[in-house]
């Protein structure tokens, strides 16, 4: 009777770290989607919207890898 009590008890503990683990797996991942999604619509430099870029007529890869570069940035930082 002692060990069923005591396994029930381990089987409890373990289920409830095992949810915590996975519930802060979730959320990195939806943490971590939201940055690459917000990579991927924004501008790095400016923070400028791709929907701003097109209302005005810009391309918004011709804007990032041209106007805004992020590799430019970062080789003139490592120049100056
Ligand atoms: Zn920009």
């Amino acid at each position: 009777m002692d060990l069923c009590f005591f396994l029930l008890i381990i089987v409890i503990s373990l289920n409830l770290v095992l949810g915590l683990l996975i519930d802060a797996l979730a959320e990195m991942r939806a943490q971590s989607s939201m940055k690459a999604q917000e990579l991927e619509d924004k501008c790095f430099i400016c923070d400028i919207s791709k929907k701003e870029l097109l209302s005005e007529n810009m391309s918004f890869t011709h804007h990032t890898t041209r106007e805004h570069n992020v590799q430019a940035y970062l080789f003139y930082i490592l120049y100056v």
